[in-house]
């Protein structure tokens, strides 16, 4: 194997680079980015860089020595057009042909704006790359009233930084909880009140919303049969598009993502992918997070140099907004939850955990407990069996149950 070709540059082609060189490969890696960026993680960007309490530095995924030592051959900024499997390369619009003995697909998401005219507003803002970040950054230097349009993860982060900037916010969530594809109606509620509480209004069932540009650039969101509200700017966060097309149009097995077994391969033997992009090999869908794009490109990596280690990682993601540090552990599974055990042990710490009929843990939701998601993580690895009593008592130590 002499070489390899790497479509993207973020979270899951950044590790996938660094494990082919630790696993000792000393043949050409070949990166496409259609960003002009060396890998970059995002996470910070809804957060500290948004609130410009770190600068765009803070982003790097390595420090130039370790890029430098990479020897990556960058074709940035260019576009991954089209995969010929039969002959093993791909076409960049560049025109640039570039053969390959082994292929990742490392193309993650982009952010999805659910109405097509919107993206032409002149402020209207996503947040999934540098340039938004920078764009949305500049224009909350003078914005007062912002409007966010998905009451995810990403739209709670912005609408935090925001509010945290001393911004007048005002969520607008289609659903009738917030994130409620990934939590349930308990935690839905204490991110409501979370925001509520630093001021934020939030519009649940926001199923009519359109959108009218101001001819002083500000912008009207009308939200059913209310009357119109104006902001100077609206951020889209209402999920993300899984960036698939390579593969389809490649005849790939391509579901709502590529579908990878544990060792990162497709359906052709050659090509693998990892990140947003790929499918959870166990969970059966797109899992979009930093640690999964991480470790799923370390198997895939491993995998291409010959040493299959299956991945089969419990999700684990995290989101901050104002004090409150938010572990998600597992997947929301309502079919399969026979308790829910609710921990407070002091205002601003709390856990949320579902067991399943062999009171085993399936999914847990932290605030501002770090360590007992490290715990978690065992018991889940291990299968135990908890106890309602000892979750649920804030006096009870469960570092006791290691
Ligand atoms: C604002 C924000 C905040 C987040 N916060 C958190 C968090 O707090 N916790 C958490 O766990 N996760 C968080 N995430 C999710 C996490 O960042 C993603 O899951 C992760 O970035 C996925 O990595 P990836 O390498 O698969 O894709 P990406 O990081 O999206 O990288 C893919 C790259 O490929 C490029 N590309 C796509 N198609 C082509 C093509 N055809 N040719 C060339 N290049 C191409 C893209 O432009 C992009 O640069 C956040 C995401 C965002 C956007």
């Amino acid at each position: 194997m002499n070489r390899i070709v790497i479509v993207g540059a973020g979270q899951a082609a950044g590790w996938a680079v660094h494990t082919l060189r630790q696993q000792g490969f000393t043949g050409e890696i070949h990166v496409v980015s259609n960003e002009d960026h060396v890998f970059y993680e995002r996470p910070p960007l809804s957060k500290q860089v948004l609130s410009q309490e770190a600068g765009i530095e803070s982003l790097n995924l390595f420090s130039t020595d370790q890029v430098n030592d990479f020897s990556v051959i960058w074709h940035k900024p260019d576009h991954a057009t089209q995969i010929d499997k039969a002959a093993k390369n791909v076409h960049l619009q560049s025109g640039k042909i570039l053969p390959y003995d082994k292929l990742l697909i490392a193309t993650g998401s982009r952010a999805r704006i659910p109405v097509p005219e919107w993206a032409k507003m002149q402020h209207v803002y996503t947040m999934r790359d540098i340039q938004d970040c920078q764009k949305l950054a500049d224009k909350l230097k003078t914005a007062q009233h912002i409007a966010v349009i998905g009451g995810g993860w990403i739209g709670l982060e912005i609408a935090a930084t925001a509010c945290k900037q001393g911004k007048n916010v005002e969520i607008f969530e289609y659903g009738s909880r917030l994130c409620a594809r990934s939590v349930s109606p308990e935690v839905s509620d204490f991110l409501k009140k979370l925001h509520e509480d630093a001021g934020t209004q939030i519009h649940l069932n926001a199923t009519a919303l359109s959108l009218v540009e101001q001819a002083d650039f500000s912008v009207n969101v009308v939200n059913g049969q209310e009357p119109a509200k104006q902001f100077d700017c609206v951020v889209v966060g209402a999920g993300a598009e899984i960036a698939k097309e390579l593969a389809t149009l490649a005849e790939l097995d391509v579901k709502d993502g590529i579908v990878v077994n544990a060792f990162g391969q497709s359906s052709d033997a050659d090509i693998y992918a990892a990140g947003d992009v790929a499918i959870h090999p166990v969970l059966g869908y797109c899992i979009q997070s930093w640690a999964n794009a991480q470790n799923q490109a370390i198997a895939a990596a491993k995998s291409m140099m010959g040493e299959h280690t299956a991945y089969e990682d419990i999700p684990w993601l995290w989101s901050d907004q104002y004090q409150s540090n938010i572990q998600i552990l597992g997947t929301y599974q309502p079919e399969k939850t026979q308790q829910i055990v609710i921990r407070k042990t002091n205002e601003t710490q709390i856990s949320f955990f579902y067991l399943d009929e062999q009171s085993q843990l399936i999914n847990m939701i932290a605030v501002n407990d770090s360590k007992v998601v490290k715990l978690a993580k065992r018991w889940i690895a291990s299968s135990k069996v908890l106890e309602v009593g000892q979750l649920q008592d804030p006096d009870f130590n469960l570092m006791k149950l290691k």
